[in-house]
Protein backbone atom coordinates (compact mmCIF):
# COMPACT_ATOMS: atom_id res chain seq x y z
CA UNK A 1 0.00 0.00 0.00
CA UNK A 2 1.32 3.46 -1.00
CA UNK A 3 0.13 6.70 0.45
CA UNK A 4 -1.26 7.95 -2.50
CA UNK A 5 -3.08 5.21 -4.48
CA UNK A 6 -5.85 6.05 -5.85
CA UNK A 7 -4.78 9.11 -5.74
CA UNK A 8 -4.14 11.50 -8.96
CA UNK A 9 -1.51 14.12 -9.10
CA UNK A 10 -0.40 16.96 -11.05
CA UNK A 11 2.90 18.70 -11.39
CA UNK A 12 3.75 21.99 -12.99
CA UNK A 13 6.70 22.32 -14.91
CA UNK A 14 7.26 17.96 -13.94
CA UNK A 15 9.45 17.14 -17.53
CA UNK A 16 12.80 17.31 -15.80
CA UNK A 17 14.46 19.28 -12.29
CA UNK A 18 12.83 19.29 -9.32
CA UNK A 19 8.86 18.88 -10.64
CA UNK A 20 10.11 14.99 -12.37
CA UNK A 21 11.84 14.04 -8.86
CA UNK A 22 8.42 14.76 -7.12
CA UNK A 23 6.14 13.04 -9.83
CA UNK A 24 8.51 9.80 -9.44
CA UNK A 25 8.44 9.28 -5.74
CA UNK A 26 4.30 10.10 -6.13
CA UNK A 27 4.34 7.25 -8.45
CA UNK A 28 6.60 5.29 -6.69
CA UNK A 29 3.93 5.92 -3.67
CA UNK A 30 0.92 4.84 -5.79
CA UNK A 31 -0.16 7.72 -7.59
CA UNK A 32 -1.36 8.28 -11.06
CA UNK A 33 0.69 11.69 -12.23
CA UNK A 34 0.15 14.26 -14.82
CA UNK A 35 3.20 15.48 -15.57
CA UNK A 36 2.07 19.00 -17.28
CA UNK A 37 4.69 20.94 -18.73
CA UNK A 38 5.37 23.57 -21.27
CA UNK A 39 7.41 21.44 -23.42
CA UNK A 40 5.31 19.05 -24.52
CA UNK A 41 7.64 16.51 -25.71
CA UNK A 42 9.49 16.09 -22.66
CA UNK A 43 6.46 16.10 -20.42
CA UNK A 44 5.33 12.71 -22.90
CA UNK A 45 8.65 11.22 -22.47
CA UNK A 46 9.22 11.59 -18.67
CA UNK A 47 5.66 10.71 -18.04
CA UNK A 48 6.16 7.16 -19.92
CA UNK A 49 9.36 6.65 -17.84
CA UNK A 50 7.49 7.01 -14.23
CA UNK A 51 7.16 3.92 -12.16
CA UNK A 52 4.18 2.49 -11.86
CA UNK A 53 4.29 0.71 -8.05
CA UNK A 54 3.88 -3.34 -8.21
CA UNK A 55 0.16 -4.10 -8.32
CA UNK A 56 -0.97 -0.76 -9.21
CA UNK A 57 -3.19 0.34 -11.70
CA UNK A 58 -1.91 3.50 -11.59
CA UNK A 59 -1.30 5.28 -14.89
CA UNK A 60 0.37 8.40 -15.89
CA UNK A 61 0.21 11.09 -18.85
CA UNK A 62 2.07 13.66 -19.92
CA UNK A 63 0.39 17.19 -21.08
CA UNK A 64 2.03 20.07 -22.77
CA UNK A 65 0.75 22.99 -21.17
CA UNK A 66 1.35 27.00 -20.59
CA UNK A 67 0.48 27.77 -16.71
CA UNK A 68 0.11 31.58 -17.61
CA UNK A 69 -2.65 30.99 -19.83
CA UNK A 70 -6.12 30.21 -18.80
CA UNK A 71 -7.59 28.38 -21.40
CA UNK A 72 -4.28 26.23 -21.27
CA UNK A 73 -4.55 25.74 -17.94
CA UNK A 74 -8.77 24.92 -18.35
CA UNK A 75 -7.91 22.44 -21.09
CA UNK A 76 -5.02 20.91 -19.29
CA UNK A 77 -7.23 20.04 -16.00
CA UNK A 78 -10.08 18.52 -18.19
CA UNK A 79 -7.42 16.16 -19.88
CA UNK A 80 -6.03 15.24 -16.83
CA UNK A 81 -9.92 13.86 -15.22
CA UNK A 82 -10.72 12.88 -18.60
CA UNK A 83 -7.20 10.81 -18.79
CA UNK A 84 -6.71 9.69 -15.34
CA UNK A 85 -10.56 10.01 -13.30
CA UNK A 86 -9.95 12.51 -11.23
CA UNK A 87 -7.51 15.31 -8.79
CA UNK A 88 -6.39 15.32 -5.32
CA UNK A 89 -3.00 16.84 -5.69
CA UNK A 90 -1.78 19.72 -7.09
CA UNK A 91 2.12 20.88 -7.19
CA UNK A 92 2.24 24.23 -9.04
CA UNK A 93 6.06 23.87 -9.50
CA UNK A 94 6.25 25.26 -13.13
CA UNK A 95 9.44 28.19 -12.48
CA UNK A 96 11.70 30.29 -14.84
CA UNK A 97 14.64 32.41 -13.85
CA UNK A 98 14.96 35.99 -15.34
CA UNK A 99 17.65 37.49 -13.16
CA UNK A 100 19.14 41.33 -13.29
CA UNK A 101 19.71 44.13 -11.10
CA UNK A 102 17.02 46.30 -11.28
CA UNK A 103 18.30 49.06 -13.19
CA UNK A 104 19.27 46.30 -16.02
CA UNK A 105 15.88 44.23 -15.56
CA UNK A 106 12.82 44.97 -18.27
CA UNK A 107 9.63 44.95 -18.57
CA UNK A 108 9.15 41.78 -20.05
CA UNK A 109 11.72 39.87 -17.17
CA UNK A 110 9.15 40.58 -14.56
CA UNK A 111 5.69 39.92 -16.38
CA UNK A 112 7.77 36.41 -17.46
CA UNK A 113 8.53 35.52 -13.83
CA UNK A 114 5.48 37.09 -12.20
CA UNK A 115 3.03 35.14 -15.08
CA UNK A 116 4.58 31.95 -14.89
CA UNK A 117 4.82 31.54 -10.80
CA UNK A 118 2.43 33.83 -9.92
CA UNK A 119 -0.51 34.07 -12.14
CA UNK A 120 0.50 29.82 -12.97
CA UNK A 121 0.13 29.52 -9.45
CA UNK A 122 -3.43 31.27 -9.17
CA UNK A 123 -4.57 29.38 -12.76
CA UNK A 124 -4.02 25.78 -11.90
CA UNK A 125 -5.15 26.38 -8.47
CA UNK A 126 -8.19 27.88 -9.22
CA UNK A 127 -9.18 25.28 -12.12
CA UNK A 128 -8.26 22.13 -9.63
CA UNK A 129 -10.24 24.05 -6.52
CA UNK A 130 -13.35 23.13 -7.96
CA UNK A 131 -13.02 19.49 -8.36
CA UNK A 132 -11.16 19.74 -4.82
CA UNK A 133 -14.38 21.38 -3.17
CA UNK A 134 -17.03 18.75 -4.77
CA UNK A 135 -14.96 16.21 -3.64
CA UNK A 136 -14.29 17.69 -0.33
CA UNK A 137 -10.60 16.99 -0.84
CA UNK A 138 -7.54 18.08 -2.43
CA UNK A 139 -3.99 18.68 -1.88
CA UNK A 140 -2.18 21.82 -2.75
CA UNK A 141 1.76 22.16 -2.68
CA UNK A 142 3.17 25.56 -4.08
CA UNK A 143 7.11 26.00 -4.81
CA UNK A 144 8.34 29.29 -3.10
CA UNK A 145 11.94 29.45 -2.67
CA UNK A 146 14.39 31.31 0.25
CA UNK A 147 14.86 33.99 -2.36
CA UNK A 148 11.79 35.09 -1.16
CA UNK A 149 13.84 36.30 2.01
CA UNK A 150 15.64 38.43 -0.51
CA UNK A 151 18.69 38.03 -3.46
CA UNK A 152 20.34 40.36 -5.08
CA UNK A 153 19.80 39.97 -8.53
CA UNK A 154 16.20 38.68 -7.96
CA UNK A 155 13.73 40.93 -7.71
CA UNK A 156 11.10 39.98 -9.93
CA UNK A 157 11.67 35.91 -8.84
CA UNK A 158 12.21 37.03 -5.11
CA UNK A 159 8.91 39.02 -5.13
CA UNK A 160 6.89 36.31 -6.99
CA UNK A 161 8.48 33.72 -4.29
CA UNK A 162 7.34 35.57 -1.60
CA UNK A 163 4.15 36.36 -3.42
CA UNK A 164 3.36 32.60 -3.14
CA UNK A 165 3.54 32.69 0.64
CA UNK A 166 0.87 34.91 1.12
CA UNK A 167 -1.16 33.36 -1.63
CA UNK A 168 -0.34 29.83 0.10
CA UNK A 169 -1.84 31.19 3.55
CA UNK A 170 -4.81 32.76 1.78
CA UNK A 171 -5.99 29.69 0.14
CA UNK A 172 -5.37 27.69 3.11
CA UNK A 173 -8.07 30.00 5.10
CA UNK A 174 -10.13 30.27 1.74
CA UNK A 175 -10.43 26.09 1.48
CA UNK A 176 -9.43 24.51 4.80
CA UNK A 177 -13.56 24.04 5.65
CA UNK A 178 -13.52 22.04 2.32
CA UNK A 179 -10.78 19.36 3.10
CA UNK A 180 -8.26 20.99 1.24
CA UNK A 181 -4.94 21.62 2.62
CA UNK A 182 -2.37 24.31 0.98
CA UNK A 183 1.17 24.42 1.68
CA UNK A 184 4.11 25.50 0.07
CA UNK A 185 7.81 24.15 0.37
CA UNK A 186 10.92 26.72 -0.58
CA UNK A 187 13.72 25.22 -1.41
CA UNK A 188 17.11 26.24 -1.38
CA UNK A 189 19.82 25.35 -3.57
CA UNK A 190 19.03 22.03 -5.74
CA UNK A 191 21.02 21.03 -8.04
CA UNK A 192 18.89 20.97 -11.66
CA UNK A 193 19.11 22.55 -15.13
CA UNK A 194 18.05 25.82 -13.35
CA UNK A 195 21.04 26.06 -10.92
CA UNK A 196 23.41 24.93 -13.65
CA UNK A 197 22.04 27.51 -16.25
CA UNK A 198 22.96 30.33 -13.13
CA UNK A 199 26.58 28.83 -12.69
CA UNK A 200 26.72 29.48 -16.64
CA UNK A 201 25.54 32.99 -16.46
CA UNK A 202 27.97 34.29 -13.62
CA UNK A 203 30.57 32.21 -15.55
CA UNK A 204 31.41 29.44 -12.85
CA UNK A 205 31.57 25.44 -13.62
CA UNK A 206 28.36 23.59 -12.33
CA UNK A 207 30.95 21.93 -10.24
CA UNK A 208 32.51 25.00 -8.46
CA UNK A 209 29.08 26.55 -8.39
CA UNK A 210 27.46 23.58 -6.18
CA UNK A 211 30.81 23.59 -4.20
CA UNK A 212 30.30 26.94 -3.21
CA UNK A 213 26.79 26.29 -2.80
CA UNK A 214 27.72 24.01 -0.07
CA UNK A 215 30.58 25.52 1.67
CA UNK A 216 27.89 28.00 3.17
CA UNK A 217 24.83 26.04 4.07
CA UNK A 218 25.25 24.20 7.91
CA UNK A 219 24.93 21.00 6.08
CA UNK A 220 27.81 21.33 3.62
CA UNK A 221 26.34 20.15 0.68
CA UNK A 222 23.71 20.95 -2.42
CA UNK A 223 20.36 19.92 -2.20
CA UNK A 224 18.30 17.60 -4.60
CA UNK A 225 15.27 16.99 -6.36
CA UNK A 226 14.76 13.78 -3.86
CA UNK A 227 14.88 16.49 -0.83
CA UNK A 228 11.80 18.24 -1.62
CA UNK A 229 10.01 14.86 -3.44
CA UNK A 230 10.61 13.77 0.23
CA UNK A 231 8.81 17.02 1.70
CA UNK A 232 6.38 17.35 -0.78
CA UNK A 233 5.02 13.61 -0.73
CA UNK A 234 4.60 14.29 3.18
CA UNK A 235 2.65 17.76 2.81
CA UNK A 236 0.33 15.95 -0.42
CA UNK A 237 -0.65 12.95 2.43
CA UNK A 238 -3.04 12.26 4.91
CA UNK A 239 -0.32 12.27 7.41
CA UNK A 240 -0.39 16.25 7.13
CA UNK A 241 -4.10 17.09 7.01
CA UNK A 242 -3.56 19.59 10.34
CA UNK A 243 -1.02 21.44 8.52
CA UNK A 244 -1.78 24.21 6.12
CA UNK A 245 -1.00 27.60 4.79
CA UNK A 246 2.71 27.12 5.95
CA UNK A 247 6.32 27.09 4.22
CA UNK A 248 8.42 24.36 5.02
CA UNK A 249 12.41 25.58 3.98
CA UNK A 250 13.61 22.78 2.48
CA UNK A 251 17.11 24.43 2.71
CA UNK A 252 20.26 22.44 4.39
CA UNK A 253 19.36 25.35 6.92
CA UNK A 254 21.22 28.25 4.56
CA UNK A 255 18.48 30.59 5.58
CA UNK A 256 18.88 30.09 9.51
CA UNK A 257 21.69 33.07 9.12
P1 LIG B 1 13.94 23.57 -14.15
O1 LIG B 1 14.26 24.76 -15.00
O2 LIG B 1 14.88 22.41 -14.16
O3 LIG B 1 12.48 23.02 -14.53
C1 LIG B 1 11.39 23.89 -14.66
C2 LIG B 1 10.35 23.25 -15.56
O4 LIG B 1 9.25 24.17 -15.65
C3 LIG B 1 10.85 23.00 -17.00
O5 LIG B 1 10.58 21.68 -17.39
C4 LIG B 1 10.06 24.02 -17.82
O6 LIG B 1 9.77 23.58 -19.15
C5 LIG B 1 8.79 24.18 -16.98
N1 LIG B 1 8.09 25.43 -17.27
C6 LIG B 1 8.62 26.67 -17.38
N2 LIG B 1 7.67 27.56 -17.71
C7 LIG B 1 6.49 26.89 -17.79
C8 LIG B 1 5.14 27.25 -18.09
N3 LIG B 1 4.83 28.51 -18.40
N4 LIG B 1 4.19 26.28 -18.09
C9 LIG B 1 4.52 24.98 -17.82
N5 LIG B 1 5.78 24.58 -17.52
C10 LIG B 1 6.75 25.51 -17.51
O7 LIG B 1 13.73 24.16 -12.68
P2 LIG B 1 13.81 23.47 -11.24
O8 LIG B 1 15.13 23.83 -10.65
O9 LIG B 1 13.37 22.07 -11.29
O10 LIG B 1 12.72 24.37 -10.47
C11 LIG B 1 11.41 23.95 -10.20
C12 LIG B 1 10.74 24.95 -9.27
O11 LIG B 1 11.51 25.06 -8.07
C13 LIG B 1 10.64 26.37 -9.83
O12 LIG B 1 9.44 26.96 -9.41
C14 LIG B 1 11.82 27.06 -9.18
O13 LIG B 1 11.62 28.46 -9.14
C15 LIG B 1 11.82 26.42 -7.83
N6 LIG B 1 13.08 26.49 -7.09
C16 LIG B 1 14.21 25.92 -7.60
C17 LIG B 1 15.39 26.00 -6.87
C18 LIG B 1 16.67 25.38 -7.36
O14 LIG B 1 17.71 25.61 -6.70
N7 LIG B 1 16.69 24.62 -8.44
C19 LIG B 1 15.41 26.64 -5.63
C20 LIG B 1 14.24 27.21 -5.15
C21 LIG B 1 13.07 27.11 -5.89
Amino acid sequence: MGRFDGRVAVITGAARGIGLGVATRFAEEGASVAVVDLDESAAAESAAALPVAAGSSAKHTGIGADVGNGASVEAAIDRVVAELGGIHILMNNAGITRDNLLFKMTEDDWDLVMNVHLKGSFLMSKAAQKHFVAQKYGKIVNVSSTSALGNRGQANYSAAKMGLQGFTRTLGIELGPFGINVNAIAPGFIATEMTDATAARVGMSVEDFRKAAAEHNPVRRVGYPEDIAAAAAFLASDEASYITGQTLYVDGGVTLG
